[in-house]
């Protein structure tokens, strides 16, 4: 219900987003713009918020005007990286979307293997500029997922069992607080601002730039998918499970229950077809990694085995194309342990039971150096858990999959239930119980995000996230 108090500031909060922003020089993006609509998009096409403005920043400057005259006018904020974010959280209903989509410059210094990236960049513009020179850090698995907010909540993807999450690989972030200080977190600098920034999500003020670990990589690596039946699920899940117990920390491994989608690499015969894949990238030298991947690819002939040596960064976009922007997503994750014969069981009976050929399944295998860190060295929960899974409805604007795949998605979600280790926050959808915030940390490290929480935003500016609520003295 809309309180006349409510009413009175939704007013006077439309009547200051239409005014200047005194030193914004980048681009003020309001309903009767051209681009509005394109600009209020975000990735997940069931998103459809209004903001009064989107401030598109040019500079820190601009992140700092625009926080400064947000707060002066009690304007809403939301922060917008990649605006990929299942939640939508990159776009809020009135208020001001502080985005920094126009902020994508990475740089290197390849002698001391390092990036600087900038708080609006995508994961394959990092790819694209560290590669020229061999070099990578641990990202996500879609190159345009954004880097900031995928940093923020940890970072999984095929590099993390060899070289950490990408927060295990962060060094230092630039920061625009709730005051609109400009600050510089790192293990020297406010160390207790740069802990909570490694996993804490957007909760602590706008990160305009990233500092980056990198490790020799690639160019070329061995990678690619290997397919089997989805009648063979239960079957080839079992196999994994002690496969990728044994595995080296280099096989990275991502598992995909689905269609096989229609893309030039896979034959055309496959495509639509219900398949389990699991796509592998080793991070070592490529007879190594042919050696460690033989047992999986031997068993049960497989209906295809792409893997080869590639070049990394074009791997990197290899699944690009099967979860486009401006698709409708409904998800539901959860952390899971090791795979018992129990949880093979419940993932194989649910894995193919959706109706739309775009929903899937993805799952994460974690553990090596993901595990290695002490839980609580960063604010990533949940450290020990054996598998990352979201179950992903998917269909197109128009069709009609949305009410069936989003009861299959907390269908299987409850079938899950009683295996489940916590979440990766990241995976966290828009319709959550606030209590899975809690959950994606765990107590001790929910706990330590309040204490930061309450020291460095405790008016809660920056609450349009998965939000960490500050303590009230
Ligand atoms: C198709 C797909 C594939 C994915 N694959 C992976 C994967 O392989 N590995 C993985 O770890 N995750 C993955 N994710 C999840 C991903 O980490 C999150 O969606 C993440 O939020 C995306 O970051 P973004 O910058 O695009 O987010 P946005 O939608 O732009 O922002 C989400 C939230 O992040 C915060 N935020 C964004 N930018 C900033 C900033 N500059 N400063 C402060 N806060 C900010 C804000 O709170 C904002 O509400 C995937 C998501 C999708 C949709």
């Amino acid at each position: 219900m809309t309180t006349p108090t409510a009413k009175r500031l939704g007013h006077r909060s439309e009547r200051a987003a239409t005014m200047k922003i005194d030193g914004f020089r980048g681009r003020l993006i309001r309903a009767d713009h051209t681009d509005y609509d394109t600009a209020r998009a975000v990735w997940n096409g069931a998103v459809d918020r209004r903001p009064h403005v989107i401030a598109r920043c040019i500079g820190t400057a601009d992140v700092v005007a625009a926080v400064r005259f947000a707060r002066d006018h009690d304007l809403e904020i939301a922060i917008r990286g990649g605006g990929h974010n299942v939640a939508g959280t990159a776009v809020c209903d009135d208020g001001i979307v502080i985005d920094l989509s126009a902020m994508r410059a990475v740089r290197v210094d390849p002698a001391d293997r390092r990036a600087w990236v900038q708080g609006g960049a995508l994961w394959g513009d990092v790819d694209h500029e560290t590669q020229a020179h061999g070099l990578a850090t641990t990202g996500g698995i879609v190159s345009h997922t954004g880097v900031a907010g995928l940093t923020l909540g940890g970072g999984v993807g095929w590099l993390m069992r060899k070289h950490g999450l990408t927060v295990d690989n962060l060094l230092a972030a630039d920061i625009v607080t709730a005051d609109g200080e400009r600050l510089r977190a790192s293990e020297d600098e406010h160390p207790d601002l740069f802990w909570a920034l490694r996993g804490g999500g957007g909760n602590f003020g706008v990160v305009t730039s990233f500092e980056f670990r990198l490790h020799p990589i690639g160019p070329t690596v061995l990678a690619g998918p290997i397919l089997w039946g989805a009648t063979d699920s239960g079957e080839v899940l079992r196999f994994y499970r002690d496969f990728v117990r044994e595995a080296p920390i280099e096989l990275g491994t991502v598992v995909r229950f689905g269609t096989a989608p229609p893309i030039p690499a896979i034959p055309e015969d496959l495509h639509w077809r219900p398949v389990m894949i699991v796509g592998t990238c080793y991070a070592g030298p490529i007879e190594d990694g042919e050696r460690a991947l033989r047992p999986l690819r031997a068993f049960r002939t497989p209906l295809l085995d792409l893997v080869g040596p590639k070049p990394y960064v074009g791997f990197q976009s290899a699944l690009d194309s099967t979860v486009v922007h401006g698709w409708n997503y409904y998800w539901k994750s959860t952390h899971l342990p090791e795979l018992s014969d129990d949880l093979i069981g419940v993932i194989a009976d649910h894995a193919f039971s959706c109706s739309s050929p775009r929903s899937y399944v993805a799952m994460f295998h974690l553990k090596g150096a993901v595990s290695r860190v002490a839980e609580g060295g960063t604010a990533f929960g949940n450290r020990q858990a054996s598998h990352a899974i979201t179950l992903d409805g998917a269909w197109r604007p128009g069709e009609d999959f949305g009410d069936r795949d989003t009861a299959w998605a907390r269908g299987f979600f409850a079938a899950l239930g009683r295996f489940r280790e916590g979440v990766y926050v990241n995976f966290l959808g828009g319709d959550e119980d606030p209590d899975r915030v809690r959950e994606a940390y765990g107590a001790s490290v929910y706990a330590r995000l309040v204490d930061v929480k309450t020291k460095y935003d405790p008016d809660n500016v920056f609450h349009h996230n998965q939000n960490i609520r500050p303590r009230v003295e």
